[in-house]
């Protein structure tokens, strides 16, 4: 187990240490190294004096090394899966599933290196010729969370090194054991000396400043809440530099009346229970038909109190421990929130004794204007909304500074394509719990963030274009 910085090829020391916590019994499973203002500085120089030679390798060449890092993370998915389990709280098979998407992103940005599109032609005019190429941007800065500690991490890394950029990577501060595994598969896949760079800057705001602030950075990346990723905004806008955020989420998931109840079901428990609620897509304002919602709802809370809650690589467990007290105990206030302000509680909603940051699969039933709704519950929590109309649906969705993803499931494919037109999400799934998918473009619209990982788009949040106008 890696637990030491990666800087310029080199598993080093940093300048302190912090333990990292199984939050399913509250042990120490290990200490790792933090990084200072020193190590964060020798992590940009180590990525700033590497980039010239690797933004210059043939495409091929690196897509070799991404195809490579694929085949090893696939081989070694069992420990991958066990260790993100650990530190994370997650259960194995969530991990399992975490770490094949993970995988993905290598495989798909190998594929998609060697296919940087230019253009050439003749300008409209005729006076010259119009010559438009891609390159990329410089030294990136990568920073996750710790809820998809794996996912986040390649869906940076891959199109970045993809493109040519050289990177330092921030994880966060509870997951730190899966990034430093990550690096590790990239060590072993070829990637020279310097081009990835991994530290751990604790507390992470002045080291992270400190490096935006640093004229050999040109790019961040950044995955996490919507209040820091406005510090970074603010912090980023000093240089100017290039800004992806993906951010938070509060996704609607809307029944209609002419859904199939039992299929809506399932994929409600995919869409609220994978990584146990602990996701941006998480469906966290559930609308339900007047018309189904008693037979909905049974069904719905039967499904969730039947979940097996245990520790993540005990045998047959469906839900985890959050990844910390301090985050179960967020999601207990919003619960404690939402009955104050209304809520009634259909199954769950008390948190068990003992050790383990753990909450239990709980279903509410809610007024529109329940407090609950208003933010983002990173847990097991799903309040339920009626509604009568399809006008009321899609504006009660809309009504959020959140647009990351939607859900909507109907009997009728065109008018399920009407409201995801109208409800303001960069991403909605119809009559599925789950889209994400390395080949499509993730990301959101309002205050879930600025570009889009994966799919086409990802590659380019590392590209920047350069015409260049020629005399012929
Ligand atoms: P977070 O508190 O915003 O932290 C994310 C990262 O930012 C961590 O590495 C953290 O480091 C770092 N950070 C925190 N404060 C910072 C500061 N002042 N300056 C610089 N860096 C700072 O988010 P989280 O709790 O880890 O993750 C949950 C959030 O991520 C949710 O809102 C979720 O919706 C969002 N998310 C979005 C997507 C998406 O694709 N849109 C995907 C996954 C998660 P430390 O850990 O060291 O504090």
């Amino acid at each position: 187990m890696r637990t030491n910085l990666y800087i310029d090829g080199h598993w080093r020391p940093g300048s302190g240490s912090v333990s990292v916590y199984d939050p399913s019994d509250g042990s120490v499973i290990t200490e790792i190294q933090t990084a200072g203002e020193k190590d964060c500085d020798a992590a940009v120089m180590a990525a700033f004096n590497a980039l010239p030679k690797w933004s210059k390798t043939a495409p091929r060449y690196r897509a070799e090394i991404l195809r490579s890092a694929y085949e090893i993370m696939i081989s070694e998915v069992d420990f991958l899966a066990e260790l993100i389990s650990r530190e994370n709280g997650k259960v194995v098979t969530d991990a399992k599933g975490e770490i094949l998407y993970a995988a993905e992103f290598f495989r798909w940005f190998s594929e998609e290196t060697v296919r940087v599109e230019g253009d050439f032609r003749k300008a409209p005019s005729g006076d010259k010729r119009i010559l438009v190429t891609r390159q990329p941007i410089g030294v990136s800065l990568l920073i996750t969370p710790w809820n998809f500690p794996a996912g986040m991490a390649t869906r940076k890394i891959a199109p970045a090194i993809g493109a040519g950029c050289t990177v330092i990577l921030k994880p966060a501060i509870e997951t730190p054991l899966t990034a430093m595994a990550i690096v590790d598969i990239l060590e072993r896949a070829g990637v020279p000396k310097g081009v990835v760079n991994l530290v751990t800057p604790t507390p992470a705001g002045p080291m992270v400043s400190q490096m935006l602030h640093d004229p050999r950075v040109m790019n961040l990346s950044f995955t996490g809440s919507t209040e820091v990723g406005r510090i970074l905004l603010k912090e980023a806008s000093d240089r100017v530099i290039r800004c992806s955020m993906e951010l938070g989420g509060n996704a609607p998931f809307v029944v209609l009346d002419d859904a199939n109840i039992d299929e809506a079901v399932k994929g409600l428990m995919v869409a609220k229970m994978r990584n146990g609620g602990a996701a941006c897509t998480a469906a966290n304002r559930i609308y339900v038909h007047k018309g189904i919602s008693k037979e909905f709802t049974e069904k719905f809370a039967k499904a969730m109190s039947g979940l097996k809650m245990a520790p993540g690589r005990e045998a047959g467990a469906q839900l985890g421990a959050s990844v910390s007290i301090k985050e179960r105990n967020k999601i207990a206030e919003l619960v404690e929130l939402s009955v104050k302000t209304g809520a009634i509680v259909e199954t769950g909603g008390i948190m068990p004794d003992g050790p383990g940051a753990f909450y239990p699969p709980t279903v509410l039933t809610v007024d529109k204007s329940n407090e609950i709704l208003k933010y983002e519950v990173f847990g097991p929590v799903a309040p339920i909304v009626t509604f009568e109309s399809d006008e009321e649906v899609i504006k009660l969705a809309n009504e959020s500074d959140f647009g990351l993803i939607s859900y909507v499931y109907s009997g009728e494919l065109g008018r399920a394509i009407r409201i995801a037109e109208a409800i303001d999400s960069g991403m909605v799934a119809i009559n599925r719990g789950m889209i994400s998918d390395p080949a499509a473009p993730f990301g959101g619209n309002k205050q879930s963030g600025l570009g889009r990982e994966g799919g086409f788009d990802g590659i380019h949040e590392f590209l920047q274009t350069k015409y260049i106008g020629v005399d012929i």
